[in-house]
């Protein structure tokens, strides 16, 4: 069976810290928006490694008594998104094997694009998979590979992979940290006491007091070993190609992804959406809680009020969590509540962060309406999700996706909007700055890259 490619992670790691897998699962707990399937830790003690890793909650897998057994000073972790298929605990990572140089783990943001045919090669010379991971095949490389140390073993490794892949591999006395050649996902390193920490995002380093150091950058491999500053290593050219939808979506506003905060940036898609698709109306509502800050720039810029008109229930997870569409329906409005004082007789503009199959929309327009509103004005602060996502973003299908099918005019009848705007793709290159062609945009352009 092959399993859906698509999914999201983070990872986390600790080199040199006597509270190694406290600060990991620190780590992993404020970066638990990336996943919230499956997490794991695996530590290094220096003589073995120790590994926990179950489906759940990066809170419901550990307690104090599991975190005390995972000893050593450096650890690795991760928490896992899928959509579909395999939700065996065996899908969690850390990834974690023996091998002849002794023991590893490994944790992957990203998604391989030729994890079928590397693993169909792997196969037929008579390897044995227990996962249908990508990052399995990681493992197998390393191993095989006739390169002596581990360090050449991982470069002989990752020149096989293609794709999206923000790495960290512990071995028992070193940790590797290596993005891919284009950055797809974020990925960067920070000093804690006399130790370093490596995350995917950095509101990981502001929960335990860590001071970020940089990026990695892509195609960099950062080699971590006691009593020696990090060494870099650039493994692959550089060719940027950073996923445009972290600064949309899925990362954290408070947290600062390719250098830049995302919170000030979805603001300023907000802004930008006021100046292409200006409506008259009584206020402005978002979308909790991804829609905020652009409904807050888009509020500044019009000065239409903004109003907080819809509660979000936090007990509630994201509603991509369960697959089928029966309880996805359901969920929204589990989650979401609006309040119909504030909602009845109004014109209001309603801010979402972006509409991938519709269900969002349609159920908060409803829900709008039926609270009593004269007319719902949807914004979107990116451009019309058209196509899937093979580098590690949860999009369905190409027949999945409302934006590939149907016209603006058809989605608007579809989610029973007044009206409808999306932000252009230059609309939102001129929010995010920088070089454009340093962007993947593939979700709203089509435009893969294809080396
Ligand atoms: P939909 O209901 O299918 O149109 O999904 C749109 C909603 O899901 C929006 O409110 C987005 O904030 C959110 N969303 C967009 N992309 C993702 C993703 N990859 N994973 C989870 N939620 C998402």
């Amino acid at each position: 069976m092959q399993r859906e490619l698509n999914e999201e992670c983070a990872v986390a790691g600790v080199f040199n810290h006597k509270d190694a897998s406290k600060l990991t699962y620190f780590a992993l707990f404020s970066l638990q928006h990336r996943g919230q399937e499956a997490a794991g830790i695996s530590s290094s003690d220096g003589k073995k490694m120790h590994t926990i890793k179950d489906r759940g909650l990066v809170t419901q897998v550990f307690d104090d008594v599991k975190l005390t057994t995972l000893k050593g000073h450096m650890a690795v972790g991760h928490t896992r998104y899928s959509t579909a298929g395999d939700d065996s605990i065996l899908d969690a990572q850390p990834v974690y094997a023996r091998y002849d140089l002794g023991e590893m783990a490994i944790v992957h943001n990203g998604n391989l694009t030729n994890a079928q045919s590397i693993r169909d090669k792997l196969i037929s010379k008579g390897a044995i998979f227990q996962t249908f991971m990508d990052t399995e095949n990681l493992i197998h490389l390393i191993a095989k590979s006739e390169q002596g140390k581990l360090v050449e073993r991982i470069i002989d490794a990752v020149n096989k992979i293609e794709g999206a892949y923000s790495l960290i591999i512990q071995s028992r006395s070193k940790m590797f940290a290596i993005r891919d050649p284009h950055g797809f996902r974020p990925l960067s390193y920070a000093k804690i006491g006399e130790g370093y920490m490596v995350a995917s995002e950095t509101c990981a380093y502001d929960l335990v007091g860590a001071e970020y150091v940089r990026d990695i950058l892509p195609g960099e491999m950062l080699i971590f070993e006691k009593g020696m500053e990090p060494q870099s290593l650039q493994i692959m050219p550089s060719t940027p190609k950073h996923c445009i939808f972290e600064y949309v979506y899925f990362a954290r506003p408070d947290s600062n992804v390719y250098e830049q905060n995302v919170y000030t940036l979805r603001k300023k898609m907000g802004i930008q959406l006021a100046r292409e698709s200006a409506i008259d109306a009584d206020m402005v509502i978002p979308v909790p809680d991804g829609g905020v800050p652009a409904a807050i720039g888009y509020s500044q810029a019009s000065g239409i009020p903004f109003e907080m008109a819809i509660m979000r229930n936090h007990y509630v997870g994201r509603t991509f969590i369960e697959p089928t569409q029966e309880i996805r329906d359901l969920k929204v409005k589990m989650k979401l509540s609006p309040i119909k004082e504030m909602i009845q007789g109004k014109r209001i503009i309603i801010i979402d962060d972006s509409i991938v199959r519709g269900t969002t929309s349609r159920k908060i327009v409803r829900m709008l309406k039926d609270a009593g509103a004269k007319e719902v004005h949807m914004r979107i602060s990116s451009p019309p999700t058209t196509d899937p996502c093979f580098y590690g973003v949860d999009t369905p299908n190409k027949d999945k996706l409302i934006a590939a099918n149907m016209s603006l005019d058809e989605i608007r009848d579809y989610i029973g909007a007044d009206s409808l705007a999306y932000l252009s793709v230059e609309g939102l290159y001129a929010s995010v700055g920088g070089e454009k062609s340093h962007y993947c945009t593939a979700c709203f352009t089509g435009e893969y890259i294809t080396s």
